[in-house]
């Protein structure tokens, strides 16, 4: 390999990783830890003649006493030698080729370790003038592989033919002091890949380590460079920061570090030195009944949170609109409601199907307040009802007395008995008596069906 070949940046910023071999007696995974299909897809490559190495997330974990997500392999097997081997076996990726192994609905993720960047292999590795790798398939050594692993803590290898560990960077030490460090110098890391700002964060309140002081420097300052990154691997990593059991501590710190301000800017200009708007509010409120779901073992859906999220940026929307344009408050928010969900998943792809549910929900709660006649019970029965009456209790908290009697009287509705639910009805009804129809003759069969 000739020196010159390398670029400066990719021939300097990488230190000379130092390997650390831990053997099997000095570490305590052992492989009843690890799933059976990891396990198989291990013991086949290497039997294959292959190294197969599980690495990342599943070593980090069990070397911390956590039950691994997911299990990742790494193996100097190319993906087409390693499709060769599996009949279950999917390629798939870009920016970076992966063979996927399916067995069922489990599916273990197989990487060929990447070597460095060099000129002459611009066809199968590029970088935009920002430094930025945008394809990313140039297969290396497994110490090259290791180098180009984001944290320390996730460059650890559990080698499959001995059952040592293989510790490239340090990650062994860094899992004792509880810290999160980049490998490399962090600026080019962050520039490389600007996600890696977000996986500081979230493995730092996913493990509940401290991100360490250089890998945490620069990234107020290269929080920007997350604009470039495509809103479809925005929403994915949105999901992981938010949906996964820890989003209202790691939205905290996402705003500490500025990296909640390039993925959702519509709902930051709310955002106050003391943390007091009713936006502030409400994400506190979803999130933290998100992560309660989660510890119950419950559903949750993606559309529930972002609605919350967006309700209090869209009703200002809505009276901009009123002000500004006169349109009545039912179109206004349904405008508004349109033109802020286009604003949001320009940096977050959020899926049509949720944006459906979005405003499904926020329309709900247009019609929750009309309850007379026959409405009640017909609401009751909409899909997405639920959800509508969940987030009207929230709404509850912030708002004040008024919606939150009106919170109150649905959760009695639902939980009367026919009888009861009448009677609550011709309350309303009695408050607010029908207005006769002023051509009888003509309406009469509308005026009694359409209340
Ligand atoms: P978890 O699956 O628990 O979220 P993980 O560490 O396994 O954590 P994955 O996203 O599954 O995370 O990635 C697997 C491994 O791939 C990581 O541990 C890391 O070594 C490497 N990796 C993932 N994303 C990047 C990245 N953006 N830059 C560099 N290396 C990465
Ligand atoms: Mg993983």
């Amino acid at each position: 390999m000739n020196k010159n070949d390398i670029k400066p940046s990719e021939a300097t910023h990488f230190p000379e990783l130092a390997l650390n071999l831990i053997t099997r007696e000095e570490h305590n995974i052992s492989r009843k830890q690890i799933s059976d299909n990891a396990l198989k897809v291990l013991y086949r490559l290497n039997s294959a003649g292959f190294d197969a190495f599980l690495v990342g997330g599943g070593v980090r974990d069990l070397l911390l006493g956590h039950t691994p997500k997911d299990f990742d392999i790494a193996t100097n097997a190319t993906p087409e030698q390693i499709k060769k081997l599996f009949r279950n076996c999917r390629l798939i990726g870009r920016r970076f080729r992966l063979a996927h192994i399916m067995f069922g609905r489990d599916i273990i993720e197989v990487a060929t370790f990447r070597g460095h960047h060099q000129e002459n292999t611009q066809h199968i590795a590029q970088q935009s003038k920002e430094g930025m790798l945008l394809r990313d398939n140039v297969y290396g050594s497994i110490d090259e592989d290791a180098e180009r692993r984001d944290f320390t803590i996730n460059a650890m290898y559990y080698n499959i033919a001995n059952y040592a560990i293989h510790d490239y960077a340090g990650g062994v030490e860094d899992l004792e002091d509880k810290l999160i460090r980049l490998i490399g110098d962090p600026e080019t890391r962050y520039r490389e890949d600007p996600v890696r700002m977000l996986r500081a964060i979230r493995f730092a309140v996913k493990l509940d380590f401290d991100i360490e002081e250089e890998t945490a420097d620069p990234i107020e300052h290269l929080a920007h460079l997350l604009k470039d990154i495509p809103s479809a691997r925005l929403y994915e990593e949105s999901l992981k920061m938010l949906q996964t059991g820890l989003g209202l501590e790691t939205y905290h710190l996402m705003r500490e570090y500025q990296l909640f301000q390039p993925l959702f800017p519509t709902i930051s200009e709310f955002f106050t030195a003391d943390y007091s708007s009713k936006t502030e509010q409400m994400l506190d409120l979803v999130l933290d009944a998100t992560d309660q779901r989660i510890e119950e073992g419950k559903r949750i859906n993606p559309a529930f949170m972002f609605a919350a999220m967006l309700w209090y940026p869209m009703l200002a929307k809505a009276d901009e609109l009123m002000a500004t344009r006169n349109f009545a408050y039912y179109d206004a928010v349904m405008e508004a409601g349109n033109l802020i969900i286009d604003e949001q998943v320009k940096t977050i792809a959020i899926p049509r199907r949720h944006t459906a549910t979005i405003r499904e929900i926020w329309q709900l709660q247009l019609r929750l307040p009309r309850r007379n006649g026959k409405r009640a019970f017909r609401l009751m029965e909409l899909n997405k009802f639920r959800a509508g009456f969940d987030f009207l209790e929230m709404r509850g908290e912030i708002e004040g007395e008024e919606t939150k009697q009106l919170a109150k009287w649905w959760e009695t509705f639902q939980n009367a008995g026919r009888n009861m639910r009448q009677a609550m009805v011709a309350d309303i009804d009695g408050a607010n008596p029908k207005p006769k129809p002023r051509r009888r003759r003509n309406t009469k069969k509308k005026a009694n069906s359409a209340s």
